[in-house]
């Protein structure tokens, strides 16, 4: 039975190579009908938040992608927060000590250093030297009696630890990359080192995907794997493990959680729709075929690989990411685009919470003005502003300066002339009218002829179709605005 997790620790905005991690979880147990436990590892409470945790649990949901464990869902190896579960961490430890597969650990931070230092000097490794290894009874008490409180270390084996990645193949770590290390502060803290390991064990975790920068503490999580094991704590094959392609920016770098762009928010607020993101986060390192760059995730799960996934780093693409997302705002059914635009238009000020009625017709009337144009949600706040600004209604101010010149004003009088005696207010009338009036009439070339009428009615040089936005802005507003652009 496959068993995954994905287990970000609740820190800051949620971001693109954490999605990315989760959507390859995610996409892995749907393939083989397995678990997705979402774990939360909050155990460093002077970064973790709550705020963070709702986040990360709302992100999820929006993305949809559902977990089979985890808070809220509950399941057999609860607690999922680690906060929870600080009695069974104390447990372990209290076997592993007891089996001497861990040891008490007196040395000061100063006295480490120091050995560390001459380690160095002298061209050694400069790892924990294994000092505290094989206390005697008498050294102990000498410790204790000078008050000091112990870390708890790990005692790692004397061989090569040896495990074949998924995607990375045979990967080796000798002795002197592993070192004992801290398991449990001096004041009783579990760290990230037996916590992580311990719960992937006690969770039954099969297969560990997780950020390639996280390999190097693969062969330590590997030695406690095994521990857990030899003292029948956990049970079950070793976890196998997968790290992922690192996410880079611009130039190669790493996309670090502090860039705007690698927050998920950032993609919410645009107005990305789950379906477009998922599918671009999907082919950071993943492909479904050749040529093949749009695919739901239902097609992604049912083909699901890890081992295809692609080693080297992979480049975050906006422009790239917008374009697939603009394919999947394309498929959309029209009445769904609509409710789709509406946090975006109210967002803006421009729909009323809950939207009127007639402003949710006038909306489901223009979508199909806009679909074939936009390539995230955001968009339609600059599209269709023209339609609900009401007297908040603006040109912009660029636009008006290139356009609405001196040259206009004639163009804009005789579109007046025109429109106010159309007796039918729709858009074959108004184009045939403006057409008649502009190009015939005045002999100027489209461009010239509609292009201030355009700025003057929907307040830009780039808006939807001309006509049709003529005609749901309706006689009066329109008439209202060409006149007032020739004031
Ligand atoms: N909490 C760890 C992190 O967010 C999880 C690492 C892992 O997947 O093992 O970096």
């Amino acid at each position: 039975d496959v068993r995954v997790r994905f287990c970000p620790s609740p820190t800051g905005n949620p971001h693109v190579g954490l999605v990315r991690s989760a959507l390859y979880n995610w996409a892995f147990a749907r393939h083989f009908g397995g678990t997705f436990v979402f774990r939360i590892e909050d155990t460093d409470a002077s970064r973790d938040s709550e705020e963070s945790y709702e986040a990360l649990l709302a992100s999820l949901r929006w993305l949809g992608l559902d977990w089979d464990e985890g808070p809220e869902a509950g399941g057999e190896h609860g607690p999922y927060r680690q906060s929870e579960r600080y009695d069974i961490y104390r447990d372990v430890t209290a076997k592993l000590l007891e089996s001497g597969k861990a040891y008490h650990c007196y040395c000061t931070t100063a006295e480490l250093e120091e050995r560390r230092e001459a380690a160095r000097a002298a061209g050694k490794p400069s790892g924990y030297d294994g000092h505290c290894r094989n206390l005697t009874g008498e050294q102990v008490a000498a410790f204790r009696a000078e008050d000091r409180e112990p870390v708890v270390r790990m005692r790692t084996p004397d061989e090569t630890v040896t495990f074949t990645d998924l995607i990375r193949g045979e990967i080796s770590v000798d002795q002197y990359n592993l070192f004992d290390y801290v398991l449990v502060r001096a004041n009783g803290h579990p760290l990230y080192t037996l916590v992580n390991p311990v719960d992937d064990a006690l969770m039954g975790i099969t297969h560990v995907l997780r950020g390639e920068d996280l390999l190097s503490s693969t062969p330590r999580q590997l030695v406690m794997h095994q521990a857990l094991r030899d003292l029948g704590i956990a049970s079950g094959p070793m976890p196998r493990f997968a790290h992922l392609p690192l996410v880079t920016g611009d130039g190669g770098r790493k996309l670090s959680k502090r860039e705007p762009e690698s927050s998920l928010q950032l993609y919410l607020d645009r107005g990305f729709l789950p379906e477009g993101l998922l599918n671009y986060l999907a082919l950071l390192g993943w492909s479904i075929g050749d040529d093949e760059e749009v695919f739901s995730m239902a097609e992604m799960s049912a083909a699901f690989d890890v081992t295809r996934v692609n080693p080297n780093a992979a480049r975050f693409d906006l422009k790239k990411a917008e374009a697939i997302n603009g394919i999947w705002l394309r498929r959309l059914p029209s009445d769904e685009l609509t409710e789709r635009m509406v946090p975006h238009l109210q967002e803006a000020g421009l729909l009323a919470h809950p939207p009127t009625p007639e402003s949710i017709d006038l909306l489901r009337a223009a979508t199909p003005l806009v679909q074939e144009r936009m390539t995230v949600l955001d968009e339609a706040v600059g599209m269709l502003g023209f339609l609900f600004a009401g007297d908040a209604f603006q040109i912009d101010e660029a636009d008006a300066a290139k356009v609405l010149t001196a040259d206009a004003r004639p163009v804009l009088e005789a579109a007046v002339a025109t429109l106010e005696g159309l007796e039918t207010w729709a858009t074959e009338p108004i184009q045939e009218g403006l057409r008649a009036a502009l190009v015939d009439g005045l002999g100027l070339k489209p461009k010239l002829a509609f292009g201030p009428v355009r700025v003057a009615v929907t307040g830009r040089r780039v808006s939807p179709p001309l006509f049709e936005s003529m005609e749901l802005l309706g006689r009066e507003a329109t008439l209202a605005r060409l006149n007032a652009a020739i004031q």
